[in-house]
């Protein structure tokens, strides 16, 4: 079994993986990989997004790393055969229904933060969104001419209890390996979904993680918090609507768009799907300009949560923390080092 298939797609993907490569090479030498053609580049070679082969040998990894796809060449491509469409082929089909996404401060880089030093410096937050259900996803929706000629706009937001347990869990798992401290967000006070999410975690707790610190906070009050401070959080889990918007503002929390990574974990043995949360970055791709951190601490998650490699994820990240101490900057952070220099700051501190 190949232990990390990379699909590199298009814009910077391909020049960010390249650096995942060389990290690898370095640190875990040992680990298999594998490779395959994924949006835009796809489409152009064979015909689609994804291949059934490419998905196939994906889907028979442990872990799965992507790097971006899309731009404006494949804008007016048939739907299905958009990059876009890859991207969902994918998540959909590994069934992956957890959405980690760490909001992390690296000291040295806690001034490019819009919030103060003192609230975000050290910063160590995981939100776990809820991916594959509720409001985006829920029947029935659509919209509708009514006879006065108005038109009507609707989705429902739905929620069953495995899909919460599941979700729960994860959040759960990943906080007995931080601070131990969960806490859930909904709308218990106004929505029919969010009380049941209350009480599922709730069961869920008492049943399984009483251990763990949990905590249910109202997502609009969670909103404040996180700005205020963010700090009195660990883990925060809730549905795909509040987590999509709240991951975004604690991504903003900590400075650039290229220094965030992201995973997306299904059933315990399944692969996950790790991804640098930016995009394929049309407007410098090819330069050699791209920070490649967030592929490289996209790899790290993947070494931590699929390859069981705990200590090489630890020694991952201290070295990024090591580089950016030592004054390693690309463009987008305020320096001057192109992608491959970056990453050569990181193998120096490895
Ligand atoms: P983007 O994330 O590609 O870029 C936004 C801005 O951030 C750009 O100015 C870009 O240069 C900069 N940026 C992004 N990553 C960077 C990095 N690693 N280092 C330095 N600067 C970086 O978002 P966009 O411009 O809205 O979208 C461009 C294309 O990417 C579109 O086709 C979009 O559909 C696609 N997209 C793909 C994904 C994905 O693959 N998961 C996510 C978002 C957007």
């Amino acid at each position: 079994m190949t232990d990390l298939f990379l699909l590199p797609g298009d814009g910077i993907g391909p020049e960010v993986i390249a650096e995942v490569k060389r990290v690898a090479a370095a640190l875990t030498p040992d680990l298999t990989l594998d490779e395959g053609l994924f949006g835009g580049i796809a489409y152009d070679t064979e015909g689609a997004p994804i291949s059934d082969a490419t998905l196939s040998a994906a889907m028979a990894s442990k872990a799965v790393l992507m790097g971006a796809v899309g731009g404006p060449q494949w804008a007016s491509a048939p739907r299905d055969k958009r990059p876009e469409a890859a991207l969902l082929r994918l998540r959909s089909e590994m069934k992956v229904y957890a959405n980690l996404r760490p909001a992390l401060c690296f000291g040295p880089l806690a001034d490019a933060s819009s919030l103060k030093r003192e609230v975000v410096e050290g910063l160590d937050l995981m939100i776990v969104r809820e991916l594959t259900g509720g409001v985006y996803f829920g029947q029935p929706r659509g919209i509708e001419t009514l006879a006065n000629g108005q038109q009507r706009g609707f989705d429902t937001q739905v929620y069953t209890t495995s899909e919460i347990e599941r979700v729960a869990r994860v959040a759960f798992e990943l906080a007995r390996g931080r601070r131990n401290k969960v806490a859930s967000a909904e709308k218990s006070n106004v929505m029919e979904s969010g009380l049941l999410w209350r009480e599922v975690v709730e069961a869920l707790h008492k049943r399984d993680y009483a251990d763990v610190e949990l905590t249910h906070i109202l997502a609009d009050n969670a909103a404040m918090q996180i700005v205020r401070n963010p700090q009195q959080f660990d883990v925060m889990v809730m549905d795909n609507l509040f987590g999509d918007i709240l991951s975004d503002i604690s991504a903003q929390l900590t400075g650039s768009l290229g220094m965030l990574p992201s995973a997306a974990l299904g059933d315990p043995g399944k692969p996950g799907l790790y991804e640098p949360i930016h995009g394929s970055a049309p407007d410098i791709a090819g330069q050699g300009l791209a920070n490649p951190l967030a592929a490289i601490l996209s790899f790290e998650m993947a070494l931590r949560w699929s390859l069981d490699r705990a200590a090489d994820a630890d020694r991952l990240k201290a070295a990024v923390e090591k580089a950016l101490e030592g004054g390693a900057r690309t463009r987008d952070l305020g320096g001057e080092m192109g992608t491959t220099q970056m990453t050569d700051a990181v193998l120096a501190a490895l």
